[in-house]
């Protein structure tokens, strides 16, 4: 009988809790100019992006994730044409941006080529839409692109790594100021905000700095089981459109594994101690 390699990967949230995967494969572990990447091969997840020793993404439950990202903005917003993600080199995020018709321009800014080299390499299923005509690929500072934009995109997602490393700036108050001047006067940002049992400080920041720059702030939730505790976050920025506000007949059909109609909705009932962080 085959044996199965005994190579198992530990991602800790705190010096006593960690996830824990049992590795198949590695098919990259390098330094990178910005970060420690690895690109593994489990036989619960499928293939996996870790990036300092983080789990990013991974074949079977990205969808989750990638669809909460993009369609709760894009329902939320009329008709959006102009679209940035910032981060997100795996192309989940835009995969899922390309699914709405309106789109004519969706511009990607990944710190990290390697990223997106290593994930069109061995994550195809996710990062196929990087090639789309559509799509502007520019490997660069998500904060300097912000930065000089101006009035430009109808909805800025940010599709970033914990604040650490590159992505520290993704996460201040001047870096929400940067994406309200970029987005143009009905527009809506999303971010993705870490989990509420470990980093319920960070969420409860992210919220106190965005609700100062967009009148319309909220925070929805969805369920990602390689993402430490399980339960994510995204908070959302709007200067106009409430996502809570969505005419029914705007719900046009996509096809999705996580998102609905219904869900859009359902995603923004939060339990009390994760609403609390909103207040
Ligand atoms: N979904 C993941 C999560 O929440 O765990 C994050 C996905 S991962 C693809 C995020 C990407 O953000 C990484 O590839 C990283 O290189 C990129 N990134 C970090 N800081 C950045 C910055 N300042 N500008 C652009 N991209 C950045």
């Amino acid at each position: 009988m085959e044996q199965k390699l005994k190579l198992w990967f530990t991602e800790h949230q705190t010096e006593d809790y960690g996830i824990t995967f049992r590795v198949n494969h590695v098919y990259e572990s390098e330094q990178t100019e910005f970060q420690r990447l690895e690109m593994v091969e489990t036989d619960e997840f499928g293939t996996m992006l870790l990036l300092d020793g983080m789990v990013m993404t991974t074949d079977r439950d990205e969808f989750v994730y990638h669809e909460m990202v993009a369609h709760v903005p894009l329902f939320t917003h009329p008709n959006p044409k102009s679209v940035l993600v910032v981060g997100g080199g795996d192309g989940g995020v835009i995969r899922e941006v390309l699914k709405h018709p309106s789109v004519e321009k969706a511009v990607l800014v990944e710190i990290d080529g390697k990223v997106i080299e290593y994930s069109k390499k061995y994550l195809p299923n996710i990062a196929g839409g990087l090639d789309d005509a559509r799509v502007e690929v520019i490997v660069g500072d998500g904060f300097m692109h912000i930065a000089e934009a101006v009035n430009e995109y109808d909805v800025i997602m940010v599709d970033s790594t914990e604040p650490v490393g590159p992505a520290v700036n993704l996460f201040t108050k001047g870096f929400y100021s940067g994406i309200s001047k970029a987005l143009k006067e009905d527009g809506i940002f999303v971010a993705q905000s870490d989990n509420p049992w470990f980093t319920p400080d960070l969420i409860r920041d992210v919220q106190r700095d965005v609700k100062e720059i967009f009148p319309i702030t909220k925070l929805y939730i969805a369920n990602v089981p390689t993402y430490p505790s399980g339960l994510w976050t995204f908070t959302i920025g709007s200067k106009k459109h409430d996502p809570l506000a969505v005419a029914p007949e705007r719900f046009h059909e996509i096809e999705t594994k996580y998102y609905t109609p219904e869900l859009h909705t359902a995603a923004f009932a939060l339990p009390k101690f994760v609403k609390d962080l909103t207040i």
